[in-house]
């Protein structure tokens, strides 16, 4: 059974796809079978697996609507060695032409329990909002994994997501758990970073992640070479944090 993990926060550009994408590759090199699910209108991840939205056949907007199914239009990544479940801008629409659906918030939940075997981890990159798309990452997970930059304002968000969580929880997906808080883009010359960050230890324990994703630039250019970082440059800090962080990830999946 594939463990399956949405990697959301509502706040925009705290580096929700890097992580997704690299995770993915990360996972991958674990010789881990892994599915990454764009559910995001913007298709970064897709195109950051180097994958070109723009040449889809059909993407995760038919699967929610029930017009195709994910194994035809999953693709892989050949540079990350994972299967992509691609996204574009069209997704935007399936907001709105789901509201008529039955059982709306639990369409990709059902989609992806066809490939269920297939796979080790499915990881879904969420877009920056709470809405009906990401209300379907939370319905299919078993866990979230949230990505933040330690900054001031970063926890004011935290509070409405993990709500949030805590709702879906209750109402709609009995297995959904916090898996942990990940620190990225994390600057240790900053004193708000080191505050902020042994704040969250403190709150969190041991849901926050030990491994730490410093800010560098080799994951910020590897997207436009289409490649996850960990294989653009992979003696990179970024790309060696984000293999630490998949090492941590299949540890920490055996306690769940
Ligand atoms: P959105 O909310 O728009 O989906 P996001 O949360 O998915 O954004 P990313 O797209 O992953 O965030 O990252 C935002 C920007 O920060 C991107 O330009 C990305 O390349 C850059 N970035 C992410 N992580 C790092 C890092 N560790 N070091 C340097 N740059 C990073
Ligand atoms: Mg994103």
């Amino acid at each position: 059974m594939a463990k399956i993990f949405c990697i959301a926060n509502q706040k925009g550009g705290v580096g929700k796809t890097t992580t997704t994408v690299n995770l993915a590759a990360g996972l991958a090199q674990l010789n881990q079978r892994v599915l990454l699910v764009d559910l995001d209108p913007q298709g970064n991840a897709t195109m950051g697996a180097g994958i070109n939205k723009a040449e889809l056949k059909s993407s995760i907007y038919e699967v929610l609507l029930g017009m195709a199914d994910v194994k035809t239009a999953r693709v892989s990544s050949e540079v990350g060695k994972f299967d992509v479940l691609p996204a574009n801008r069209e997704l935007a629409g399936a907001e709105v032409e789901m509201v008529e659906l039955d059982n709306r918030e639990k369409r990709l939940k059902d989609a992806l329990a066809a490939v269920d075997a297939e796979y080790d981890f499915m990881l879904i990159d969420c877009p920056p909002a709470l809405s009906m798309l990401t209300l379907n990452g939370l319905c299919a997970a078993h866990g979230v994994i949230i990505p933040m930059q330690c900054e001031y304002y970063a926890l004011e968000g935290l509070s409405d997501l993990v709500n949030t969580i805590k709702k879906v929880h209750a109402k709609l997906n009995p297995d959904l758990k916090i898996i942990g808080l990940l620190r990225v883009m994390f600057d240790p010359r900053m004193t708000l970073s080191q505050q902020v960050s042994s704040q969250l230890e403190q709150h969190f324990g041991d849901k926050v992640f030990k491994t730490i994703i410093p800010r560098n630039v080799r994951l910020a250019e590897a997207p436009s070479y289409g490649m996850p970082g960990i294989n653009f440059d992979p003696a990179s800090k970024g790309a060696q944090a984000y293999l630490a962080f998949g090492a941590e990830m299949v540890e920490r999946i055996k306690a769940v």
